[in-house]
C-alpha cells in the first residue's frame, strides 16, 4: 500500500514538472542580438554562447536583429515564446537607457524579462579615425570644441549605449557633432578604419585589437583604473575628463514567464562558461570585466536593470535627448 502511494506520488510528480523542461533544450535554441554582427553585442554572445552550447549539448544560433538602437531586437525577443528557445542579449542601451527615449517603446525593461544573467562588463573607450589630427585627450577636447559641428560622430542608434555615453561626453564638451547612426558599432568601426567617420565612444571589446593594430586611435577608457587590455591607454581621470567614467554591460535576458528550471539551467550554462578558463580568457583580452559569481546571477541583473533605468532617465533629460 505504501509503496502504491509513494509510487503513485512519484508518477504525480513527475506528471508536474513541464514535459518541455525535463528534456530543455531539445534543439538549437536562438540568441537575438539586437545589433549587427561583429560589433561588440555580437562578440560577446558569440563567446558565450560558444560554450553554453557545450554545456547544454545544443548550439546556441546568433540571430542579429537590428534598429531602433536595440529596440526592435529586444521587442522581438519580448514577444518571442517563452519556451527557453529564443533568448537575447540585451545591455545597458535596450534595458537602461531605452525607456528614457522611447516613449512607445513596447517592452519594459524591468517587468517584461526573465533574467539569464550579466555576461560582461564593457568599459566605454573614446576612439577616432587614425589619422584624426588631435594626439591626446587634452587635443581632442581643444579640437573639438573648435571643430564642433563640422565633426562627425558615430553610433549605434538612439539609446544604444554608443549614442547615450557619448551624449554624456558632448554635453561635457559643450558639443553638437553630426551624429551618424549604424546598426551596430561593428559597422561603425569599420566606417571609421576607412577614415568615414572621426569619432566614437564604444564598448572596448569592440576596439582593443583596432586600437592594438593601430588602425583607429584611443584617447582614453572612460574608468578610474586602466584597462589591462589596453594597458597603454590612458583613463579619462589622467588623461583630463575625470567626470567622463561610464561603463556599459551584456546579459542574456528570457522572455517573461519563461519557465523557472529552465532559467535556471541558462543561468548555470552561463556562469559555467565565465568559470571556463578558455572564454574568460576571451573576454579578459578584448578588455571584457567578467562579473563574479554574485554579479551574475539572475537576481543581480533584475536589481542592476531597476538601477539602470532610474540611472539613465535623469542623466538623458540634463543633457537634452530627452524632452524635459
Ligand atoms: N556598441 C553598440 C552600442 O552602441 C552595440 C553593438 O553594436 O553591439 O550599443
Amino acid at each position: 500500500m505504501i509503496r502504491t502511494i509513494i509510487a503513485l506520488l512519484a508518477l504525480a510528480g513527475l506528471a508536474a514538472a513541464p514535459a518541455e523542461a525535463q528534456i530543455y533544450p531539445a534543439r538549437p535554441i536562438t540568441v537575438i542580438v539586437p545589433f549587427a554582427a561583429g560589433g561588440p553585442t555580437d562578440i560577446i554572445a558569440r563567446i558565450v554562447g560558444e560554450h553554453m552550447s557545450k554545456t547544454l549539448g545544443q548550439q546556441l544560433v546568433v540571430e542579429n536583429v537590428t534598429g531602433a538602437g536595440g529596440t526592435t531586437g529586444i521587442t522581438r525577443g519580448a514577444a518571442a515564446k517563452n519556451d527557453g528557445y529564443t533568448i537575447m542579449m540585451g545591455h545597458m542601451g535596450t534595458h537602461g537607457a531605452a525607456p528614457a527615449l522611447y516613449p512607445a517603446l513596447k517592452y519594459d525593461p524591468t517587468k517584461d524579462f526573465e533574467s539569464i544573467g550579466m555576461a560582461a562588463g564593457t568599459p566605454i573607450l573614446i576612439v577616432a579615425r587614425k589619422n584624426f589630427p588631435p594626439k591626446d585627450l587634452k587635443e581632442f577636447v581643444t579640437y573639438a570644441k573648435a571643430q564642433n559641428d563640422k565633426l562627425n560622430q558615430a553610433h549605434a542608434g538612439i539609446g544604444s549605449v554608443s549614442h547615450t555615453t557619448c551624449t554624456m561626453l558632448n554635453v561635457q564638451l559643450g558639443i553638437k557633432p553630426t551624429q551618424v547612426a549604424y546598426s551596430g558599432t561593428g559597422p561603425a568601426l569599420n566606417d571609421m578604419i576607412g577614415g568615414q567617420v572621426d569619432f566614437m565612444c564604444d564598448q572596448i571589446v569592440n576596439l582593443t585589437e583596432q586600437v592594438k593594430a593601430g588602425t583607429i586611435k584611443a584617447y582614453a577608457v572612460a574608468m578610474a583604473e586602466r584597462s589591462p587590455a589596453l594597458p597603454d591607454v590612458p583613463t579619462t581621470k589622467e588623461a583630463g575628463l575625470p567626470d567622463f567614467q561610464v561603463t556599459a554591460w551584456n546579459a542574456l535576458f528570457a522572455p517573461k514567464d519563461t519557465p523557472k528550471d529552465i532559467v535556471a539551467k541558462l543561468a548555470d550554462a552561463l556562469d559555467k562558461a565565465l568559470d571556463d578558463p578558455t572564454t574568460k580568457k576571451r573576454l579578459l583580452d578584448l578588455g571584457g570585466v567578467v562579473p563574479d559569481k554574485q554579479g551574475r546571477t539572475p537576481a543581480a541583473l533584475t536589481a542592476l536593470v531597476k538601477a539602470e533605468v532610474a540611472r539613465w532617465t535623469p542623466i538623458l533629460k540634463v543633457a537634452g535627448a530627452v524632452a524635459p
